[in-house]
Parts: structure tokens; sequence; C-alpha cells
């Protein structure tokens, strides 16, 4: 019996694969089932002082992703013996990864494309999972897909289940109850009430701030002593009636040295472009995103400190300065570019490889293991599902033949 804690990448792939081969499978989720298109009220508040965006719903931060499936840290993981070719066909084939069809392909992001290119920057279409033929390009993909036209691992869940997985949702786990020093259930809170669930093996999946909580509750004083987080500004200028906003976002993609661009809108551009009365349809913008270095500390009580070091700082500036370059050819006036604020939407490494699991995904307590962005042993500075799906597959198959 395989008890799951959480539902996003990690957890959704892994209550799938082990269901499915007829393995005795529990999960728990804090969060409700919700229809993905009420996603946008589930984003959690961390601290006052960080801008960290995840969700807490069947499915987590998932549902509110941009469906954008890239792979990350071969060559990192490879230093642990750990070799995902066979695990991301199988992933990717499995959610439908390919660059979107022409008909999804916006004006706005053609500039993108048309403008890198010019200036000699590498530039490609972004893998996604995103159905067209269910798509209604209204560039609301951060918000829950309304006509759920995009992969989310709450489909996962969903085949869990049939699979005859048993799903307790709005049920936070707390900490790990052990026999003769090793794990054999959760303690978790529900209706008001703390209840005891006993099991084979847990598999944290609670994502990187929470994984970290319940692994120092447990014991785990490592956990948590660093984090990444993908730092990202989004950067825009006046582009008269280009209406990007209603675009499918993030559908192109330039790869620098120490950033990823990629065309995105925000809701919160508006107020820092200098340009009177701007309206969303008249901007253009993008999504600089960056590595950044794991320092960082969740605290039990769930309070998550950030900070920033001066090559995260650099990073961000050459990418911001190259987004400038093509947001200028592709036709905005730069007098009008101003940015976001610096948020992150990637929390990770919270529980390393290396560091808190060894390659197998195991804790140094016995059959507790980690499966979720919290085990990335560096920023990927790029999308990370992709990487937790195959890494949750791994870990499936291993658990599957103990
Ligand atoms: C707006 C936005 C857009 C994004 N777009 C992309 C993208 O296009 N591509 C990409 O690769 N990445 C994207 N990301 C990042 C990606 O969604 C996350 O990196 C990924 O979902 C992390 O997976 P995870 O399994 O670590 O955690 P999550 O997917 O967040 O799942 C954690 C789950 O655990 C549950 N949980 C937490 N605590 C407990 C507890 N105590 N007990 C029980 N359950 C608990 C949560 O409710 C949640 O369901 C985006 C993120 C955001 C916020």
């Amino acid at each position: 019996m395989i008890t799951i804690v959480g539902t996003g990448a990690g957890g959704g792939l892994l209550a799938r694969e082990l269901a499915k081969n007829g393995i005795e499978v529990t999960i728990f989720e804090k969060g409700p089932y919700i229809d993905s298109k009420d996603a946008y009220n589930y984003y959690n508040q961390y601290a006052p002082d960080i801008d960290l965006l995840a969700t807490t719903c069947i499915g987590g931060s998932t549902i509110v992703s941009m469906a954008n499936m890239v792979r990350a840290l071969d060559e990192e993981l490879h230093e642990f013996g750990i070799d995902l070719t066979a695990e991301y066909e199988y992933v990717e084939n499995l959610v439908g990864v390919h660059e979107l069809d022409d008909s999804h392909i916006g004006k706005g992001t053609q500039l993108f494309l048309d403008a890198a290119s010019e200036l000699g920057l590498e530039v490609s279409k972004m893998p996604k999972a995103i159905r067209e033929d269910e798509c209604i390009q209204c560039g609301k993909c951060a918000f829950g897909c309304p006509v759920d036209a995009k992969w989310t691992a709450k489909d996962f869940v969903d085949e869990a289940v049939e699979a005859g997985a048993t799903l307790i949702s709005d049920a936070e786990v707390m900490d790990i109850i052990f026999c003769n020093l090793k794990a054999c259930g959760v303690r978790y809170a529900k209706d008001d009430e703390i209840k005891v669930h006993k099991t084979d093996k847990v598999v944290l999946c609670a994502g990187a701030i929470d994984s970290a909580i319940i692994l120092k509750n447990s014991g785990i004083a490592d956990a948590g002593r660093e984090l990444f987080f993908d730092p990202f500004v989004s950067v825009g200028g006046y582009l008269k009636d280009i209406n990007f906003n209603t675009e499918v976002q993030m559908a192109g993609l330039v790869v620098g040295k120490n950033f990823v661009l990629a065309p995105h809108f925000s809701s919160f551009i508006k107020g820092n472009i200098p340009y009177g009365d701007v309206e969303d349809k008249d901007i253009l913008s993008i999504m600089v995103k960056t590595p950044d270095e794991c320092k960082g500390y969740v605290h039990t009580d769930g309070y998550v400190r950030k900070t920033n070091t001066i090559n995260d700082i650099r990073y961000l500036a050459e990418g911001v300065a190259t987004a400038g370059f093509i947001l200028q050819k592709a036709g905005v006036d730069p007098k009008t570019i101003g940015s976001t604020v610096y948020r992150g939407a990637h929390p990770g490494g919270t529980a390393a490889i290396g560091k808190v699991v060894d390659k197998n995904l195991e804790t140094e307590i016995d059959n507790l293991f980690v499966c979720d962005a919290s085990v990335l042993p560096i920023s990927p500075g790029k999308p990370p599902i992709l990487t937790i799906l195959a890494l949750s597959k791994r870990l499936a198959d291993y658990l599957s033949k103990k």
C-alpha cells in the first residue's frame, strides 16, 4: 500500500502509474476538487515580501500552468546516475507535447518569433500540451482553462481514481508516523479533526514548500534549507491594437545563455507602462525567466524567505535587455516599455537529490520518498513540469518493482 501526498505534477502521474500497475494507492490532497476555470481562486500566499505563485487544489500548480513542456537538467541529473531519456519519451507521448499549429500562433507571438529571428537569437515555438481543437485562444491559461483544453495533473488523478485509487481531498498532511524508525503512515487534518492513516510507504508530492514543511515536522532538518524559484518579470510596451492579451500565451521561446524569453501578457503590467491610459489590447510583452541560486529558506510555519544573489540580478538584467531589443524590433515604442515586479512560479530544490533524497528519491527514513519539484538539484531556469513528470514515472517503475 502506497500513500501519495499532493496531486500536482509529481503526485498526479505517480498515482496514475501505480494505480494502473494494480498497487493499492491512497492520495491525500490539501485542496478541493475544482473546475479548472475556477483555479485562479486557489493561489497561495506564502509571505508578504515574496511573490511566489502556486495553487492548492487537485492538480496543484499544473492547473494554472501554461502547459509549456521542455526537458531540463539532463546533465545535472546524469551526475547522480539518473538518465530520463525513456521516461521523457513516455510522458511526452502521454501528455501530447507538440508545437502549436499555426492557427494558434497569434499576431503578437508571430511578431516575437520574427523579431527574435531577425536579431539572430535562437528562437522556436514552445512545446506545449494544449489541444488546439478545444482551445479557444482566450489568453487565460494562468487563471485556469475555461474549456479544459490543456493537460493538467487533474487528468491523471481522475485516471488513478478510475483505476482504483482512493482520493481524500481537503485533507492536509501534517507529518509522518514512524514504526521501528521507518515511515508507516501520515497524520492529517480533515473536517477539524486530526486523523492517522497507516500505510507501507509514503511519497511526499506536496510541492517544494509544503513537502519541506512536512519533512521538517517529521525530523528531517536539512529539508527547506535551500530554495530556488526561477524568478521572472514580464516587460512590455505600447503596440496599438495588437490584441496579444487574448492569444495563447508563451507560444514562442528564445533560449539565451542565462535566461529564457517567451511572449507573455501579464494583467499586472498595464500600470507600469508609461503611456497614458494604455489598454490591455495595446500591449505586447515578454516574460524573462532566469535560473537562480538556491538561496532561500522554508520555515515550519510556512513562512518562505528568498534572497537574490548578484548573479541572479545579472541574469535577469541580461534577459530584460534582450527582451527590450525584441520588443523594439517588433514595433514597440521603447519609451513605453515597463515591467512587472519580480516573481517566481517554480519553487524547488528544498529536498534536493544528493542532499535530502538519494537517486531513488528516498529520504534517510526508510519508506519515505519525495517526488516533486523539491528534489530538483538546481534551478532549471525553465519550465520544470516535464522533468518532474519524468522523475515521477521513474519512481513509479521503481516502486512497482519493489
Ligand atoms: C501560473 C503558473 C504557470 C506555470 N506554467 C508552467 C508551465 O507552463 N510549464 C511548467 O513546466 N511549469 C509551469 N509552472 C510551474 C509548475 O506548475 C510547477 O513547477 C509544478 O506544478 C510543481 O509540481 P509539484 O508536484 O512540485 O507541485 P504542485 O504541482 O504545486 O503540487 C503540489 C500539490 O500538493 C498539495 N499539497 C500541498 N501541501 C499539502 C499537504 N500538506 N497535504 C496534502 N496535499 C498538499 C497542493 O495542494 C498541490 O496539489 C507554472 C506555475 C504557475 C504558478
